[in-house]
C-alpha cells in the first residue's frame, strides 16, 4: 500500500493511494496523471480499448513515456475529481492466473517448500496427507488452491482492498469469501449511504450493458483485471475498470464470461452470477 503527496496545483492536495501491486509499479506525474509501468500487453489493451464501447470506462490513456530509463504508460488518475475518496478495489473474474500461467508451472511440476509453508501459514488443513508427508506442494496446486480461499472462486470476485475517507485502508481479505462477509465490506464501504449506492448500481448497469456490445470484451480474456470504485462526501459515485496487465487476446473465437471456466476454454467468469443463494 503506497501513499505519497501528489506534486500537483498547491490549492490542492491529492493524497494518492494505491490498493494493490507493487509500489514500485507506479509514479506520479503532471498534475491530474500518473505513470504506471509498462508492460506490452496493457498497452496493447490501451491502444484498442480507444476504438471500443469500453472507452468511457477505462482511465484516459496518454501513450508510452520515458522516465528515469523506464518506460510507463501514462493514465489519468481517477482520484482527482475527488475529495478525500473512498476507494475500493475489486479484482473480477472466477480466476485470476491465465491459463498459459498454469501451463507454464505444470512444465516444471517442482514440489515447492516454500509454497507449501505459505500454504500452512494460511491453512494448515490446506495441504493433502501427501503434501504434510512431503512437506512441499507444486505451483499448478497452489495457484489453484490459493483461488478457493477468497470469493473468486464462487462468486467471480474478490476485494483486493478498501481505503475509506478518514485514511484507514484495509487490503487483508484474501479470505473473505462468503456474500455476507462482502455484502458487510460493501456497507461499511457506503456507509449505509444509499443515493452513493444508487449512484454505484447505475454505473455498474452501464459497464455492463457496454461489456455486452463490446467487441474488446469478446475477443479477451480479461483476468485480473479490477473494478475501482471512488466515492466522496460530496456524493460522487463512480466506478472504473483497471488493470490490463493480464488481458489477453485470444486468437480465434470468442468468450461468454458467464460459463464455468474448464482448462481451455478460457472462460475468466468475469461475468458471472452466483446463482446458489444458499451457498455457504
Ligand atoms: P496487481 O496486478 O497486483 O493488481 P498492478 O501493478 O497491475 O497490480 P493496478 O491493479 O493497475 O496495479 O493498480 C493498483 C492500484 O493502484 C489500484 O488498486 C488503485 O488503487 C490504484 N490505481 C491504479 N490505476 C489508477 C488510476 N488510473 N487512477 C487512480 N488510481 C489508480
Ligand atoms: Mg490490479
Ligand atoms: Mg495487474
Amino acid at each position: 500500500l503506497v501513499h505519497w503527496p501528489f506534486r500537483g496545483s498547491p490549492k490542492r492536495k491529492v493524497s494518492w493511494v494505491q490498493l494493490a501491486g507493487h509500489k514500485g509499479n507506479f509514479k506520479s506525474a503532471q498534475e491530474g496523471t500518473i505513470l504506471k509501468k509498462l508492460s506490452e500487453n496493457e498497452r496493447q489493451c490501451f491502444e484498442k480499448l480507444q476504438q471500443d464501447v469500453l472507452l468511457p470506462f477505462v482511465p484516459q490513456y496518454h501513450g508510452v513515456v520515458e522516465s528515469d530509463g523506464q518506460s510507463f504508460l501514462h493514465l489519468s488518475d481517477l482520484l482527482v475529481p475527488f475529495h478525500q475518496p473512498c476507494v475500493m478495489d475489486c479484482k473480477m473474474g472466477i480466476r485470476t492466473y491465465l491459463e498459459d500461467d498454469l501451463a507454464r508451472a505444470r512444465g516444471r511440476p517442482r514440489l515447492r517448500e516454500d509454497l507449501y509453508k505459505k500454504m500452512v501459514e494460511v491453512d494448515s488443513g490446506g495441504p493433502t496427507a501427501q503434501e504434510h508427508a512431503q512437506h512441499a506442494v507444486t505451483k499448478p496446486r497452489y495457484m489453484q488452491w490459493r483461488e478457493t480461499l477468497s470469493s473468486t472462486h464462487t462468486l467471480g470476485y474478490r476485494i483486493e482492498g478498501v481505503k475509506k475517507s478518514d485514511g484507514t485502508c484495509r487490503t487483508d481479505f484474501k479470505r473473505t469469501r462468503s456474500q455476507q462477509d462482502i455484502i458487510q465490506v460493501f456497507q461499511d464501504f457506503v456507509v449505509g449511504s444509499v443515493d452513493i449506492m444508487q449512484a454505484y448500481l447505475c454505473r455498474l448497469t452501464e459497464i455492463q450493458q457496454a461489456l455486452h456490445k463490446s467487441q474488446f470484451f469478446k475477443q479477451h480474456e480479461v483476468i485480473g483485471s479490477s473494478l475501482l470504485f471512488l466515492h466522496d462526501l460530496s456524493g460522487r459515485a463512480e466506478v472504473w475498470m483497471i488493470d490490463f496487465g493480464k488481458t489477453t487476446a485470444l486468437a480465434e473465437g470468442e468468450l461468454l464470461h458467464n460459463v464455468p471456466w474448464q482448462e481451455g476454454n478460457r472462460e475468466d467468469g468475469y461475468l458471472w452470477v452466483c446463482r446458489t443463494s444458499s451457498a455457504p
